[in-house]
């Protein structure tokens, strides 16, 4: 062998041992965009999952992104809603980032009755991923307002979807998931909402993300303690990250939501979320609160949703960065 050849050889080993790296280094970032920067305040629903592979995943849009505009954004690729309920769809939205305080943001701004994600999915050009009976909902909103139909995307129990390189599922959530008839309007919608009922789009549904590193997450979205926590997310899915909702009354609680994740999910870390209450002063869990509560019960790493501040998760759902 010639030493011409000799060098090939070792530059052409070299680029196999760049190429067989393992995904490992590849991390999930995960971006809240809630109320006030660096804080956990009551309202706060909203993620951003961003893929190794650049794909923009934008989770419960809710009432802290303050509509399409907010340049907190970027480039959306995906919009999940969870379920129907105005603090999840986004009945109404800040008025900017951080307008208000975190205990009475100013969400006086109205997205009736399209809803913030809605918005959000028109004018980034995102496709919406839902399950249920919700696609056809958000399929005729977008078709109303000169978007796609076909950017709204099902995904029922069971089954999964892969779009932009991220593999998404939904569960079931035990919740209810009404439809307000604020987002219908017209005659139907008056006489509903003259008789207090909400139109019927299924069941409310958790997610489970698998990204192209191999991480997989569970967004519980808004539910109480359901044996498909272990069966089906433990069991099946094997989820390493969880987003867990913990306020109480509407959702488990911090005891229930603890139960949930030591005895049924038993994820590697955890994301608190939907706390419903000022969690935090200057960045710190403020004590007796259900936050801290959760923290305290719970076996694995619990992390608050700062909002702008941006965690990075390996593939085994371990925080290596922003924690
Ligand atoms: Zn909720």
């Amino acid at each position: 062998m010639g030493r011409n050849s000799v060098i090939w050889v070792a530059a052409v080993a070299g680029l196999a041992a760049v190429l067989a790296q393992p995904v490992w280094a590849a991390n999930v970032k995960v971006t809240p965009l809630g109320g006030q920067d660096g804080e956990f305040c009551p309202q706060d629903r909203a993620l951003i999952f961003e893929d190794p592979n650049g794909t923009r995943i934008l989770y419960d849009a809710g009432r802290t992104v303050a509509g399409a505009e907010d340049p907190r954004l970027g480039k959306i690729d995906i919009v999940l809603v969870s379920h129907m309920h105005g603090d999840h769809l986004g009945n109404a939205h800040n008025k900017a980032p951080n307008s208000g305080s975190c205990e009475k943001p100013d969400v006086s701004v109205s997205a009736l009755p399209n809803s913030n994600s809605v918005n959000i999915a028109l004018a980034k050009k995102s496709k919406i991923v839902t399950g249920s009976e919700m696609p056809p909902f958000f399929a005729n909103k977008l078709k109303a307002n000169g978007g796609d139909p076909k950017n709204s995307i099902v995904v029922r129990f069971g089954g999964s979807v892969k779009v932009g390189g991220v593999t998404i599922a939904t569960v079931p959530a035990l919740h209810s998931n009404g439809l307000d008839p604020d987002y219908i309007g017209g005659d139907l919608g008056a006489a509903m909402k003259a008789a207090g009922i909400a139109g019927d789009v299924g069941l409310a549904t958790g997610y489970i993300l698998t990204f192209s590193n191999g991480l997989v997450a569970y967004l519980s979205g808004d539910t109480g303690m359901i044996a498909d926590q272990d069966k089906v997310v433990h069991g099946y899915y094997k989820a390493k990250l969880t987003v867990m909702n913990i306020g109480d009354t509407f959702t488990t609680g911090p005891k229930e939501a603890a139960y949930v994740i030591n005895e049924m999910v038993k994820p590697v870390s955890v994301i608190a979320s939907h706390a419903n209450e000022v969690a935090t002063k200057d960045g710190k869990v403020i004590p007796g609160t259900k936050t801290a509560i959760f923290k305290k019960a719970v076996k694995v790493p619990v992390y608050i949703p700062l909002s702008g501040k941006t965690m990075e998760f390996d593939s085994g759902g371990k925080c290596v960065a922003g924690c």
